[in-house]
């Protein structure tokens, strides 16, 4: 049985005094016992106020983005090492939005996540198709090259401690989801995929669904098979839509 988890991607939102709010609201309303694991991804800058904030609480947290580099002349870039030395736990990896406005490619994306694991951080790596690869019906083939791109350099041993997110770019911030069977269709591919790497490991790696995923629709998507929960962009800037979100994945 695989434990939901639900990521918050907060993407470039926030400042000290509201995410303060939200931090204290987050923990106040769940206690020492979440239904599901619970992070945020945040910006760098405020890696230290959730560590601050959220040391000892059921909220992880970790940031958006890394480089692939370990250390030196990156001007602008973040290490793994230093969201590790703020207490991060996680690391979104290859978002569409660094995919698209970055430029970031598959081989990228790869040593990024090479360089969270290799820090003890768990990795989110994000897959999604744009619109007009879905229209196309090349669904299967793009989120497949992401994923085997990052799987061409990991060991066996590292399925167990990476969460993949199935993110159709056409659903992220547009109020537009996957169905739950639209959704669930591609989850069994990308796990099909990571079972011909170790079926037994495989079994137990967390796929998550993203796409303006709401209270609403949160919970008969979490329902199917294979979403093991969800990373989460404007509803988690809400504290109320993000609670929603968490208790649904336990009203399964
Ligand atoms: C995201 O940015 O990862 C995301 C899923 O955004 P939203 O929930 O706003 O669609």
């Amino acid at each position: 049985m695989r434990r939901k988890l639900v990521a918050g991607n907060w993407k470039m939102n926030g400042n000290l005094a509201a995410n303060s709010a939200l931090l204290n609201e987050l923990v106040a309303a769940l206690g020492h016992a979440a239904p599901c694991d619970v992070a945020v991804c945040v910006p760098a800058p405020y890696l230290a106020q959730c560590q601050h904030q959220l040391a000892d609480t059921v909220v992880s947290w970790g940031g958006q983005d890394l480089s692939a580099h370990e250390a030196g002349a990156y001007t602008g870039e973040v290490s793994a090492t230093m969201l590790a030395d703020f207490g991060s736990h996680y690391a979104v990896v290859g978002h569409s939005e660094r995919r698209a406005m970055h430029g970031e490619s598959n081989a990228l994306v790869a040593q990024k996540t090479l360089r969270a694991l290799r820090s003890g951080l768990i990795p989110i790596i994000c897959v999604g198709e744009t619109l007009a690869e879905r229209e196309a019906g090349q669904t299967t083939e793009v989120v497949g090259e992401q994923l085997k791109a990052v799987l061409a350099v990991l060991e066996a041993a590292d399925l167990t401690r990476l969460v993949v997110a199935y993110e159709p770019v056409w659903a992220i911030g547009t109020g537009k989801t996957a169905t739950p069977a639209m959704a669930q269709e591609v989850h069994a591919t990308l796990r099909a995929l990571l079972a011909g790497q170790d079926a037994v490991a495989a079994a137990g790696t967390r796929i998550l669904y993203g796409g303006s995923m709401k209270p609403d629709n949160a919970r008969e998507l979490m329902a199917m098979p294979d979403i093991d929960g969800g990373l989460i962009g404007g509803a988690a800037l809400k504290s109320a839509d993000f609670l929603a979100i968490i208790a649904a994945s336990g009203a399964q």
